[in-house]
């Protein structure tokens, strides 16, 4: 059995969680949360706090993680996100149970202890105009001035707050704000605001209130309200910790978390504000939030990620306390070694060449014994049909073959994957465009299931797919979304100028082995040499599959990168 003391942390939040627990501080307690705020698609940074959160929560005996929706800003917040998110953390294997929140239902709560701030002297409605108030809030060499308004009475800023939310004053005219040091070096602390008027429509109250929370109040009092015991949080906040420390300590709450910072993921050819994936959806860069070429979960989703690939890369990638770049390879890298254990072989050909195989008999067929995991046993194996006209990938043949290409050319055998070995004796052209139409080879029978009883070798072995047999199907291929590994490091240029206009190619013609007939939406497989793909949960109809390439087999992008 292991116990706690035995298990080593795996990074500096766990070791302080463990610690925690040691000291039997917040009563042997573990309690966590995810945050998001429902105002787009979870993302792959958004996982890396989730596997954290949920992580901790679960590798704790009685550990809890609830999922909070941060909406106290209703502008961009919408139900559809909330779905999407809720239905994001599931597919990722995490589960908050009774445990959901919405930062919406302490809005009267919230109110209260803004009362309370202004009735202990620690909080005043201000009237400084935006432009005033930054003016007023210094900089980082220089203190801020204090606000004419800093030294109303409690009675007149109850009464101007109290007005403030009965929807008197003009949106922007006034907001609450902390009475804490205009001359403190942490700017954040000058004084910062707490409320604001907005007459907007909330997603979940409706209109019933025109003041919000800021997040900074907000988010601290949220904390304290559920008993979370472990508030872990991006780095950009640690400026912020103060701010939460000091608005709980002013207020008679019951629990006060400990605010743990970590560094964000960032990765290479990606970007993750949501503001700019939203811009991408709108202006029709993608097809959606869950296009496959979106750094969303959803979108990795759609694209043939599995769960455990997302979170094998999170466990990888660790916790740590300083910013870096992740290489999207690792990422890559990660969901290849996983379809690699689990995704069974078929054969697809994505362009096809049309291969007559002359000395076959017309009309007749064979079914071929094909491994499903040719490293697996225990994966099975299929039949797949083989008859007298065949396809293979055009690449996999050359007329005039260089030296090195030891694939299919005229005069020249190679074997058919879990075949015969066949050679090619004639090349048909159309005669006005010089294009290949198709091929004429033979094949000896004595090869079946891919070996010469003589002995004799052939260089390469190709996949195929019998015409009379095959289905046909839409192959999308997807590549990077972005050409440059920082899509925001330049100052110049919009990111957008930096979207890549190779990311989806669209095969139309594709034709592929009759077992796929049957593959569900979202079923893995790997097609033999071409890479690993899945099935398209959103566009596949009954007569006509959609698949997504996942991966490449090799990392074809470096070989590009260094051509260039
Ligand atoms: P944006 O700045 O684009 O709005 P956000 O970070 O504010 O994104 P939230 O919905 O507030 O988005 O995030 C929810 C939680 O996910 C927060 O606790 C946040 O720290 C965490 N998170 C967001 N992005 C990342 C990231 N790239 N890496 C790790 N954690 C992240
Ligand atoms: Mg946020």
């Amino acid at each position: 059995m292991t116990t706690l003391e035995s298990t080593p942390a795996r990074d500096f939040i766990r070791t302080k969680v463990s610690e925690d627990l040691a000291a039997n501080k917040n009563d042997g307690r573990v309690v966590t949360r995810f945050p998001p705020e429902p105002n787009g698609y979870l993302h792959i940074g958004h996982a890396k706090s989730i596997c954290l959160n949920f992580g901790i929560a679960r590798e704790n005996p009685g550990g809890v993680c609830h999922l909070r929706f941060d909406d106290t800003n209703p502008a961009k917040e919408d139900v559809e996100y909330v779905d999407s998110i809720q239905e994001d953390v599931h597919w990722l294997g995490f589960d908050w149970g009774e445990h959901r929140y919405y930062a919406s239902d302490y809005f009267p709560k919230l109110y209260d202890y803004a009362e309370q701030l202004i009735k202990a002297g620690k909080a005043y409605v201000c009237d400084l105009s935006a432009d005033q108030a930054r003016e007023y809030r210094g900089t980082l060499t220089e203190p801020g001035k204090e606000s004419p308004y800093r030294n109303r009475s409690i009675d007149e800023n109850l009464d101007l707050f109290r007005r403030m939310r009965a929807g008197e004053f003009a949106d922007g005219s006034r907001v609450l704000r902390a009475k804490i040091d205009m001359s403190s070096p942490n700017i954040i602390m000058r004084d910062p605001t707490l409320y604001r008027i907005k007459r907007s429509s909330h997603h979940r109250t409706g209109d019933t209130w025109c003041i919000y929370p800021m997040y900074d109040f907000a988010h601290c009092l949220s904390d304290s309200i559920e008993g979370i015991t472990h508030s872990i949080c991006t780095l950009e906040f640690e400026i912020n910790r103060p701010l939460y420390d000091w608005i709980l300590d002013q207020l008679p709450v019951n629990s006060h978390a400990q605010q743990i910072e970590f560094a964000r993921l960032n990765l290479s050819y990606t970007i993750m504000s949501k503001r700019k994936l939203l811009k991408l959806v709108e202006q029709g860069f993608v097809t959606g939030w869950n296009d496959p070429r979106m750094p969303t979960i959803s979108g990795f989703r759609r694209r043939g990620f599995t769960p455990e690939s997302i979170r094998n890369f999170c466990e990888r990638i660790g916790v740590a306390k300083r910013d870096s770049m992740v290489d999207l390879a690792l990422l890559e890298h990660t969901i290849r070694e996983d379809l690699n254990e689990r995704a069974p072989r078929v054969m697809a050909v994505l362009r096809p060449l049309k291969v007559v195989i002359e000395n076959y008999p017309d009309g007749q067929s064979e079914d071929l014994e094909a491994q499903n995991h040719p490293a697996n046993p225990e994966m099975g194996s299929r039949k797949v049909p083989f008859s007298r006209v065949i396809y293979i990938e055009q690449e996999d043949f050359m007329e005039n073959p260089p030296k090195g290409f030891h694939r299919l050319a005229p005069g020249r055998e190679v074997r058919l994957r879990y075949a015969y070995f066949i050679k090619c004796h004639a090349v048909v052209k159309d005669e006005i465009s010089g294009e290949i139409l198709e091929l004429k080879c033979t094949y000896d029978p004595a090869t079946r299931g891919g070996s010469a009883p003589d002995g004799r070798k052939v260089k390469a072995t190709i996949h195929w797919v019998s015409a009379a047999h095959a289905i046909s199907a839409e192959v999308r291929l997807y590549d990077r979304l972005f050409t440059v590994e920082n899509p925001e490091g330049d100052k110049e240029k919009e990111f957008t100028a930096f979207l890549n206009p190779q990311s989806l190619e669209t095969l139309t013609d594709c034709r592929l082995e009759p077992s796929l007939a049957t593959a569900r939406p979202e079923a893995h497989c790997q097609f033999e040499r071409m890479g690993y793909f899945c099935v398209d949960l959103i566009d596949t109809r009954a007569d006509r599959p959609v698949f997504n390439r996942t991966v490449t087999l090799r990392d074809t992008w470096a070989k590009i990168q260094g051509k260039n």
